[in-house]
């Protein structure tokens, strides 16, 4: 069509009806935000790694990403705004009871969860077991504060979201998405304490990338989770308490005992020591199930006659922390070790 011989208001009209009739078409992503350094401020544009200057709110972020537009409608749902080391039982579960209610919705296409970096491998696995949807979820941060020159937080939110109304999403669990780079739940763990390319999943590899003409996927998880898992928490308001112990050379036991007068109801090792033996027996004694986690952070545990004949569960290859994720959930369960067993097997 040759439009210079259109008048000029006409032009505008046409273009006002085509982007409305857009706008409409556009998917509709819930935005879960917790905090973290995706939304912190720091001092000035070269403060990298110390931000504590306040956060923005989510209307800010989203505010400072004008892009999203182009791509889809945000519903903001703001869960809280703190580092993830003030993220817990709380907010998880309210993180997967309101995913799980609004992904129900027919309008909705994926979830996304902004989260500080340091434990996000902790709630993006619980969301892993808990959110009840096939729909993408992805959980997102960033390395650089809000404010820095070279932030990365506003192309991960954007990737982010891009994976959340991706189709070829559906069906691969909970995500996380950094550095153009999409991980699985399960897999990724936070491995520098400042680099942005710092999620890694070792034994596997990410599952795909965010590139700039599309979102490609390489792979999918196959392990139990999301719509197939057997964990439901709608109905709960509180999770078992269970914590983690690592094993080092000439390591005390006396974390031990103190856990178990404090009222634990599982225990993870994120390796053994010679000295834990005689206090581990005791907690086992007292009802309290210990897991069999490793540092090393790759690699499986394997369940060895040694390890069945005193009574540890092993923890496959989920980390320290990822082991007490799913211990706990666990045990909202049973107490069987057998069922324990077969829950670490295959989840
Ligand atoms: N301190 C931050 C946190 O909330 C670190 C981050 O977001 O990267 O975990």
């Amino acid at each position: 069509m040759k439009h210079h011989f259109l008048p000029k208001l006409a032009l505008l009209f046409i273009a006002f009806l085509s982007g409305a009739a857009y706008a409409q078409d556009l998917p509709t992503v819930a935005l879960f935000t917790t905090g973290g350094t995706i939304q912190s401020k720091g001092a000035h544009r070269q403060k990298l790694m110390e931000y504590g200057e306040g956060r923005v709110t989510p209307a800010e972020l989203l505010a400072d990403l004008p892009e999203l537009k182009d791509i889809a409608i945000m519903e903001v749902h703001e869960i809280s705004n703190v580092g993830s080391g003030s993220i817990g039982a709380d907010h998880h579960l309210r993180l997967a009871k309101q995913i799980t209610e609004t992904l129900a919705r027919d309008d909705i296409s994926g979830a996304v969860v902004t989260h500080g970096t340091t434990t996000l491998e902790e709630t993006a696995y619980f969301l892993q077991l808990t959110v009840k949807s096939e729909k993408p979820v992805i959980v997102v941060g960033a390395m650089r504060p809000f404010t820095a020159a070279s932030r990365d937080g506003p192309f991960n939110l954007y990737n982010a979201t891009r994976v959340a109304i991706e189709p070829t999403a559906v069906g691969k669990g909970v995500m996380i998405v950094l550095n153009d780079t999409i991980h699985s739940a399960r897999f990724a763990t936070k491995g520098h304490t400042y680099h942005v390319e710092t999620f890694d999943s070792r034994d596997i590899g990410p599952i795909g990338y965010t590139d700039s003409d599309r979102v490609v996927f390489y792979r999918t998880p196959l392990v139990r989770h999301t719509a197939n898992s057997e964990f439901d928490v709608m109905d709960l308001d509180e999770l078992p308490k269970v914590d983690i112990v690592y094993g080092y050379q000439e390591a005390s036991a006396a974390p031990i005992p103190a856990l178990v007068e404090d009222g634990i109801d599982g225990l993870v090792l994120s390796s053994g020591s010679r000295n834990f033996g005689g206090e581990i027996k005791k907690a086992q004694a007292a009802g309290i199930i210990v897991v069999n986690s490793d540092r090393k952070g790759a690699g499986r545990v394997v369940l060895s006659d040694r390890r069945f004949s005193s009574g540890y569960i092993t923890a496959d290859n989920l980390n320290p922390q990822k082991s007490r994720i799913l211990l706990r959930l666990a045990l909202t369960k049973t107490s069987s070790l057998k069922e324990i067993q077969r829950i670490f097997n295959e989840y």
